[in-house]
C-alpha cells in the first residue's frame, strides 16, 4: 500500500471527476458502499478465484463477525440492490479504494483505486454496448490513444459448463506438456488456464477448444448484437475467444481494455462484463447485470507513458508577502479568500527575499506585497509573477484588480 502525495493525489481526483462527468451525463448516479462487508458477500465472486482464496484481507471483528475489506465493488453493488430493492433499471457508478493481498509491483498494489459502473435489471445487448462505450469515451477524454478493447462472450452458464468440461479434457490429455502451475489451476478453475502467461503453455492454449463453438442460439444472438452495436458507433474492438476474466460471476459478454505501453502481464487497464445471476446469489430477485471496473492507478501510469493528463496543481491568484509583521497577510488572505480568490502566504516572519522565493515557487499569478510604506498609504504592491510591471494599488481595490487580471 502506498502514499500518494500532492500533486499526484489531486490528479487521481481530477481523473475521477472526468469519469463522473461522463457517466453522470449518461444517467448514472453515484453509489457509495462500505469498505468492509460480510465476508460472504465477496465469496460470491467465486471461491476458486485468487481474489477470494488468496488475496482477501478478512478478519473477525469485535462482534465476532467474519468481515473483509472489499477487493472490488460489483458484489457490494449487487448486495446493495438485493437489500434496498431500487426500481430497475438501476444505473450506478462508483469510485474508491479496493484491497487485494497481491504481489506488489508497478501497476499492481495492495490498495488500489477503481472507478466503475453497474447496471441492474436490463438484458438488452445494447446496454452492454452503452457500458463499453462509456469506458471508451473516458479513455478518449483523458487523451489516451494506445488502448485496445478486447471482447468475448462466455455464453450462457450451460454453454460455459460444457466448454469448461471440454477444456478440462483437452488440458488433462496434454499431461506434463502443461506447466505445473497450470496443472494446479486446471484442478480448481480450468477456464483460468487460458490466462496463463507462461511461455510453455502458449502453444497448448492457442490450440485449445474455442468458446465460440459452444454458444447456444441466445448467447450467439446476444454477442452478435453487442458486436454490431460497437460497429454502429465506431468503437474499435477485437474479438478474442480465449479472453477469460479473473472473477467467476461473468456470463455472456466480457471485455477488457489493454494499455499498449504495458507488459502483457499487467496490461489490463480495466474490464467488465455481464453477471446475470449475482444479485440472486446475494438473496435478491433474478436480475441481469452488466458493468465494468477501471483501475485508476494503472490508468494514471498509462497517462504518464503517453504523456497526457498531467497533474495540474490549482493555479493561485495571489501570494501575499507581508514584510511588516504577518498580520496584514492574515487580513488580506482572509479577505481575498472570502472574495473567492485562491491565495497563499508565507509564515514565520521570513525575509522579503525568502517570501518572494516562496511566491515564485507557489506558481501564483501575482505577489501582493505589503511593507511599512504600503501600510502608511493604505496600498499594496501588485507584482505579476509571469512578466509585467509592478504597480501600486489602493488596498480596497486589490480583490477587483486580481479578479480582472484572472479573467483577462
Ligand atoms: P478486476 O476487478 O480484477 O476486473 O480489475 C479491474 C481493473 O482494476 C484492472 O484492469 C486493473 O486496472 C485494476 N486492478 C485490479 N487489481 C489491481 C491491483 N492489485 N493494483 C492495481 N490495479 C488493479
Amino acid at each position: 500500500m502506498r502514499d500518494i502525495l500532492p500533486p499526484e493525489a489531486g490528479r487521481f481526483e481530477q481523473l475521477v471527476a472526468v469519469f463522473a462527468e461522463i457517466v453522470e451525463s449518461a444517467g448514472y448516479g453515484r453509489l457509495n458502499t462500505p469498505l468492509i462487508e460480510d465476508y460472504g458477500v465477496f465469496v460470491r465472486i467465486g471461491d476458486a478465484t485468487d481474489v477470494v482464496s488468496k488475496e482477501m484481507y478478512d478478519f473477525t471483528d469485535h462482534g465476532d463477525r467474519h468481515v473483509a475489506l472489499r477487493p472490488e465493488v460489483t458484489a457490494s453493488a449487487c448486495r446493495a440492490f438485493a437489500q434496498h430493492r431500487p426500481t430497475p433499471p438501476w444505473k450506478v457508478f462508483y469510485s474508491g479504494p479496493n484491497f487485494r493481498h497481491e504481489k506488489a509491483q508497478r501497476g499492481r498494489y495492495r490498495q488500489f483505486e477503481q472507478v466503475g459502473v453497474e447496471v441492474l435489471g436490463v438484458d438488452d445487448p445494447l446496454l452492454d454496448v452503452e457500458v463499453i462505450a462509456l469506458a471508451w469515451e473516458f479513455y478518449a477524454a483523458l487523451g489516451l490513444r494506445q488502448v485496445d478493447l478486447i471482447v468475448n462472450s462466455l455464453g450462457e452458464p450451460a454453454d460455459r459448463a460444457r466448454y469448461v468440461a471440454a477444456l478440462k479434457e483437452y488440458f488433462t490429455a496434454a499431461g506434463d506438456a502443461l506447466s505445473a502451475a497450470s496443472r494446479a489451476t486446471l484442478v480448481t478453475n480450468p477456464l483460468r488456464v487460458l490466462d496463463s502467461k507462461r511461455p510453455e503453455d502458449q502453444s497448448l492454449i492457442a490450440a485449445a477448444p474455442s468458446i465460440a463453438d459452444f454458444y447456444d442460439e441466445g448467447a450467439s444472438a446476444h454477442f452478435a448484437a453487442v458486436c454490431a452495436g460497437l460497429d454502429a458507433i465506431g468503437v474499435p474492438y477485437r474479438v478474442e475467444p480465449k479472453l477469460v476474466r479473473g472473477l467467476d460471476y461473468y456470463r455472456r459478454t466480457i471485455f477488457e481494455f489493454q494499455g499498449g505501453t504495458f507488459d502483457s502481464a499487467q496490461n489490463a487497464l480495466g474490464g467488465g462484463g455481464r453477471y446475470d445471476g449475482l444479485v440472486e446469489d446475494l438473496g435478491g430477485p433474478a436480475t441481469p447485470g452488466v458493468g465494468f471496473a477501471l483501475g485508476v492507478d494503472r490508468t494514471v501510469l498509462a497517462c504518464d507513458d503517453e504523456g497526457v493528463f498531467a497533474a495540474t496543481p490549482r493555479q493561485l491568484d495571489a501570494f501575499v508577502v507581508d514584510v511588516v509583521d504577518g498580520t496584514h497577510a492574515l487580513a488580506l488572505t482572509t479577505e481575498l479568500r472570502r472574495a473567492g480568490l485562491a491565495v497563499d502566504r508565507a509564515f514565520d516572519g521570513r525575509s522579503m527575499k525568502a517570501q518572494m522565493k516562496l511566491a515564485n515557487r507557489s506558481n501564483a499569478r501575482h505577489a501582493v506585497i505589503v511593507g511599512p510604506d504600503e501600510v502608511a498609504t493604505d496600498t499594496v504592491q501588485l507584482k505579476p509573477l509571469f512578466g509585467g510591471d509592478q504597480r501600486t494599488v489602493p488596498r480596497g481595490e486589490i480583490a477587483a484588480q486580481l479578479r480582472k487580471s484572472t479573467s483577462s
